[in-house]
C-alpha cells in the first residue's frame, strides 16, 4: 500500500457526491486496518529483482515495463507499488538520466517488442515530457507496440485534452485505464473517453477485485458494460496483490472465479475481462479460468455452459502434437 494520501479536486467532489458511506472512499483514505499479514510483501511482484536498470522491469521475454514517474493524481490504498509512489524526489536520478539508460537497454534487447509505460501515472507528466518519452521509446526499431497505463480518465478526466489525445495517437499508443467501480463513469469521464476514442487511441481497462467495493456481480456488470459503452474494452480483472497492509481489500481467489463464471455467457463477450493473478516473486500474470467445464467421453467432448447445461462436441480421439516453440513472426 501507499503511505501517501492525495486526492484530486475532481475525485474528492465525486466522493462527496456519493456520500460518506460509499465504499470507494476506502480506496483513497486510510480508513481500513493496514496491519501486515503473514505473506504480505512491500514488493509482492518481485519487481526489484527484475530491474536490470532502475525503473525498468523485465519479467517476460517480449515485453518490458517502464516506471515513468512516481506521482499519481490519487494514491490507491491497495497500490502494489506503494514502496515507490508519492516520493517527491526520484531515487534513480533525473528523468533524462533514467530515460537514457532505458533507451540504451532497449537498443540492446532485440527480443523486446512491447513497451508498457506505467508508474505512478505517466499522464501526470506534462504533454512535452510525455511526447519526448514516447518519441525516445519509438526510436528503437524493434519496439512495435507501446502502451501507457493511467488512471487519469477515472480520477482526473480534465487531464484528457485533445492535445494530449493527439500525442498518444501520434505515437500509436494503446491506453490501459484503471477503473474499479461504475460510480467512476461520470459525464466528465465519458467526455475524456470520447476525446481519446475520437483521436483514435485504443482503450482497455484493468480492474482490481476489491472486497466490499466491487466484489459482486451487479457492480462488475455495471462497470464492464459501462466501460464498453464508452468504447473501453475490459482487459483484466486482477486478484489484489498481497502488498503489505492490503488484506482488508483482498477476496479469496475462488471469489473471482465465481464472479467470472457468473458473468460469462450472460454479459457481452466483449465486456468480459480475463481474471488473472500476478504471481508473487515475478512469475508474471497467470490467467485463472473457472473450473474447466469439459471432459472427454470417447469421441466427444462434454461441455457445460454458463447455465450449467451439458452439450456435446464431436471430436475424434487421436492425440495432439506437442507444442512447438512459439514462432517469432
Ligand atoms: C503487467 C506487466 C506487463 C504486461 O502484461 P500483459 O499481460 O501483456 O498486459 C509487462 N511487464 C510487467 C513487468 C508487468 O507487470
Amino acid at each position: 500500500m501507499s503511505n501517501h494520501v492525495q486526492i484530486s479536486a475532481y475525485y474528492q467532489s465525486l466522493l462527496e457526491s456519493l456520500g460518506p458511506d460509499h465504499p470507494l472512499r476506502r480506496t483513497v483514505f486510510p480508513l481500513d486496518d493496514f496491519s501486515p499479514e503473514p505473506g504480505d510483501s512491500d514488493d509482492p511482484l518481485g519487481e526489484e529483482i527484475h530491474s536490470p536498470v532502475p525503473g525498468l522491469i523485465h519479467t517476460y521475454p517480449d515485453k518490458v515495463l517502464l516506471l515513468a514517474t512516481l506521482n499519481c493524481a490519487v494514491y490507491c490504498r491497495y497500490c502494489t507499488r506503494g514502496r515507490l509512489v508519492g516520493k517527491t524526489t526520484n531515487p534513480w536520478g533525473t528523468k533524462s538520466e533514467i530515460q537514457s539508460r532505458w533507451f540504451q537497454w532497449l537498443g540492446k534487447h532485440e527480443k523486446v517488442r512491447d513497451v508498457l509505460i506505467s508508474g505512478g501515472d505517466p499522464l501526470t507528466l506534462s504533454d512535452g515530457e510525455l511526447d519526448g518519452l514516447l518519441a525516445g521509446v519509438r526510436k528503437t526499431d524493434h519496439v512495435r507496440t507501446v502502451r501507457v497505463g493511467s488512471k487519469a480518465p477515472a480520477v482526473w478526466p480534465q487531464r484528457i485534452t485533445p492535445a494530449l489525445a493527439d500525442i498518444l495517437a501520434k505515437h500509436r499508443v494503446w491506453l490501459q485505464l484503471h477503473f474499479i467501480h461504475p460510480a467512476e463513469l461520470t459525464q466528465e469521464t465519458t467526455q475524456a473517453c470520447d476525446t481519446l476514442a475520437a483521436a483514435g487511441v485504443p482503450l482497455v481497462s484493468q480492474t482490481v477485485l476489491l472486497k466490499g467495493i466491487n466484489d459482486d456481480v451487479n457492480t462488475l456488470t455495471g462497470l464492464f458494460y459501462g466501460l464498453l459503452e464508452r468504447r473501453v474494452k475490459p482487459y483484466y480483472l486482477f486478484q489484489c496483490d498481497p502488498v503489505t497492509g492490503s488484506s482488508s481489500f483482498r477476496t479469496p481467489v475462488e471469489k473471482g472465479l465465481q464472479l467470472i463464471s457468473e458473468l460469462q455467457g450472460r454479459v457481452s463477450g466483449l465486456a468480459l475481462p480475463v481474471f488473472a493473478l500476478d504471481a508473487p516473486g515475478g512469475g508474471g500474470k497467470i490467467p485463472l479460468l473457472p473450473n474447466s467445464r469439459f471432459h472427454r467421453e470417447g469421441n466427444e467432448i462434454v461441455l457445460t455452459n454458463y447455465e450449467g447445461k451439458e452439450y456435446r462436441y464431436p471430436d475424434p480421439e487421436g492425440g495432439i502434437q506437442p507444442a512447438a516453440e512459439t514462432p517469432r513472426l
